[in-house]
């Protein structure tokens, strides 16, 4: 490994996977009918991306289909409440109304070179499900995504969406019912069928999703260095984000991992507060252990028993979390921060009534922390990615 010092101690590439590792995180921790399926599906990986022809591909549908590049919004009356400079990378405007169909767009077109002729997917809040039915359409490939029960229950309008978008929807009644089981089921018919393509919604699971959901989110970062020099001509101070399993995080803090200069920091659903079995603030109050295929941090016992989760997010309620970020935790290069329901709904109806966009309850606690951290720091400049649109939030009663 190259070890150049670039900037405060951060050397070059620490902070990327080796081999499947970020430091002693990350790893493949299936049964041995997956492991063969998913070394042939990382070797792809490394393959096809760097062929001039996929970038291009993935590029022309992100431009054509997504609408990319997605703004970065200068957010003046958020501004003046906090007393700050807040910019919005307007994930929200992309085509399904969040950043999951960026690794959707990436991960299908790996699908179609392989072959694949059927794709399944977990989803927690629904827009990992709707994303992965668009490209399954756009594709014409048969397409399974697995829910949890209480989430369908709560996030309506995007179960209805999946269904005519022409995806077989299978609602998982273990559990609490939340993203957790929807994992369980997704993996368990994967075990049952490895020929599937699995269409990993989060930087979350064994070897290589981690990689490759990080690698075809980073365009948000990408995007929004480009965009913050233009407007500014130098760095932001901060960078925010929510996380649920790290993948819109991850995406924009990529292109600033060693931009050392670059404070980052990351919003985890903090349900009722810092009580086990009450929250989903996996980084903040769980420990490093096995989950779901991958060494992270989960929330879990001494005995690797899992907690029961909490969050008015369903795409942030989650005991697990990529190992790429439980490595920027222990390096200390990111804060990971406990937001409440409560200081998210807050946050949710304060930027809807003031700046007139109405943010994901799942990116609404990324603008809670903001109001928080940024109090009064006039001369700062942060970005907040703003990673969804919260039309499937607004028929529930969050008031
Ligand atoms: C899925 C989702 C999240 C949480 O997932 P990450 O992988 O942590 O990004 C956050 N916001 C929105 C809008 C989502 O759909």
């Amino acid at each position: 490994m190259n070890t150049t010092i670039i900037e405060n101690g951060i050397k070059a590439k620490q902070f990327d996977s080796v081999n499947g590792r970020f430091g002693e995180f990350g790893g493949m921790y299936v049964p041995p009918v997956l492991e063969s399926k998913l070394l042939n599906l990382a070797n792809v990986f490394e393959e096809e991306t760097k062929k001039k022809d996929f970038e291009d591909e993935f590029i022309h549908y992100l431009k054509t289909f997504v609408g990319r590049p997605s703004p970065l919004y200068y957010a003046s009356n958020l501004s003046r409440l906090v007393g700050s400079r807040i910019y919005l990378k307007r994930e929200d405007l992309n085509h399904t109304g969040s950043h999951k169909i960026n690794n959707t767009i990436g991960q299908i077109l790996l699908a179609k070179r392989m072959g694949a002729t059927e794709i399944v997917a977990e989803t927690g809040a629904g827009q990992h499900g709707v994303a992965t039915a668009t490209a399954a359409a756009l594709f014409g490939m048969k397409c399974k995504i697995f829910m949890g029960a209480r989430d369908a229950e709560r996030q309506k309008m995007n179960v209805s969406r999946i269904k005519l978008l022409g995806a077989e929807m299978v609602l998982t009644h273990e559990g609490r019912g939340t993203l957790k089981d929807a994992v369980d089921a997704a993996l368990g018919y994967y075990i049952e069928h490895p020929d599937v393509f699995y269409l990993l919604g989060s930087q979350v699971g064994p070897h290589p999703y981690p990689t490759m959901v990080g690698y075809f989110q980073s365009i948000i970062g990408k995007e929004a260095k480009k965009q913050v020099m233009e407007a500014e001509g130098r760095l932001p101070d901060n960078i925010l984000a929510c996380i649920g399993g790290g993948s819109n995080a991850i995406g924009l803090f990529t292109e600033f991992l060693y931009d050392a200069k670059v404070a980052i920091h990351a919003a985890e659903g903090g349900g009722e507060g810092a009580v086990l079995g009450k929250t989903a603030a996996t980084l903040s109050l769980g420990k490093p252990g096995v989950f779901q295929g991958t060494f992270s941090y989960a929330l879990s016992d001494e005995n690797g028993e899992v907690y029961p989760t909490q969050s008015i997010a369903a795409g942030l309620d989650y005991p697990g979390i990529s190992p790429q970020h439980a490595l920027l935790k222990e390096m200390k290069r990111a804060n990971y921060h406990l937001i409440t329901d409560a200081e998210a709904i807050d946050a949710f109806k304060i930027l809807s009534s003031l700046e007139g966009i109405i943010p994901a309850i799942e990116s609404s606690h990324a603008v809670a922390l903001a109001m928080k951290l940024l109090k009064g720091k006039e001369k700062e400049i942060s970005i907040i990615n703003l990673s969804g649109r919260g039309d499937k939030d607004v028929e529930r009663d969050l008031m």
